[in-house]
């Protein structure tokens, strides 16, 4: 009986220790994976997102991680190995849905590696140009174009990255091949577009407008099939309406975590992106970039899987049609 009784005491105190430990998560800081580099648009939404949702994390630091290289595949691979604690997390763009498609091998699966926490923001695209360009509008940038093939340069995040998706496509709609030149990220690419070493490049608007409104570089058209409202992009036109039918591209980012973490963390981490995605200045800085915060349905983490899924069948078959593909 005396044996039964420690045994008891035993488990009880194990079950509460356990508890204890779920419930003061997080109680160290928390790391959030950005696959991409430093000074790029996800980095800028991952920096911006963290100082806010720690207020619903206890209050403890979000690091951000900048994990760049092969378009956000390897960032993404290594929240997918990491431990399931709900202490390394992943901010991911359109790439978690668009790289299954262009590479013939992925280091992990979207849709059974990850847990879904929910989505962030939907990102309009611009694209931009170094500004000793000859062209100032999209018709002369397309008289340009057809004058240089085989010339031209355009920058991109690797693979599977949103740049390379939207310049895929681009060169598609123009007819036009142009050379590649990756980075590990469209921050280091924004400055050898801005130093002229590269001719054009399509990226988020939370990367650009800065530098689009300070002269750094020029700006030819927007990627969505609306005209955007933010006063430093509202005069550019939409790619559709310069004669690339059907041109609509836009990105949206979500967070994630390992599979296998466990529901109470997954609850609390949604919980604190919540409060964190209707904070009004976090509200207001995504405003001023030309983002728009989701709406509460597609923060669920079930919306926000359904919707990755949505896209993977989306983008497949486009990026086949258009057929990029990596080992
Ligand atoms: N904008 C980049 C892309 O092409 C990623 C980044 O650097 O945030 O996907």
């Amino acid at each position: 009986m005396k044996r039964l009784l420690s045994l008891v005491a035993a488990l009880g105190l194990s079950v509460g220790l356990a508890s204890n430990a779920l419930a003061a998560y997080p109680d160290k800081p928390i790391t959030i994976v950005v696959p991409f580099a430093a000074g790029g648009p996800t980095d800028k939404v991952a920096r911006d997102l963290g100082e806010v949702l720690r207020k619903g994390l206890n209050n403890q630091s979000v690091i951000i991680e900048n994990v760049g290289g092969a378009g956000g595949t390897l960032g993404a691979a290594k929240v997918a190995k990491a431990a399931p604690d709900g202490y390394t997390l992943l901010l991911h763009h359109i790439g978690m849905a668009t790289a299954p498609a262009l590479y013939r091998k992925m280091p992990y699966n979207v849709m059974s590696d990850f847990e879904f926490l929910g989505m962030v923001n939907e990102v309009p695209m611009t694209l931009v140009g170094r500004t000793t360009l000859p062209a100032n509008n999209f018709a002369e940038l397309r008289k340009w174009i057809d004058a240089n093939k085989g010339k031209i340069n355009l920058a991109n995040a690797g693979l599977g990255a949103a740049s390379h998706l939207c310049g895929l496509l681009f060169q598609q709609s123009v007819a036009v091949d142009m050379t590649t030149v990756p980075y590990k990220g469209t921050g280091p690419a924004m400055t050898d577009l801005i130093g002229g070493q590269v001719d054009l490049m399509c990226d988020q608007t939370t990367n650009t407008t800065a530098q689009i409104e300070g002269g750094k570089i020029k700006a030819f058209a927007v990627s969505t099939a609306k005209p955007l409202t933010t006063p430093a992009l509202a005069k550019l036109p939409t790619l559709d309406s310069q004669g690339l039918k059907g041109f609509n591209v836009s990105i949206w980012h979500g967070l994630y975590a390992p599979k296998g973490t466990p529901k109470a963390v997954l609850d609390q981490v949604n919980a604190a992106l919540r409060t964190a995605l209707r904070d009004p200045e976090f509200v207001k800085r995504q405003q001023d970039l030309g983002a728009v915060v989701v709406t509460d349905e597609r923060l669920s983490p079930a919306e926000h899987r359904k919707f990755v899924e949505a896209e993977i069948n989306k983008w497949g078959p486009v990026i086949k049609a258009a057929g990029q593909y990596a080992d």
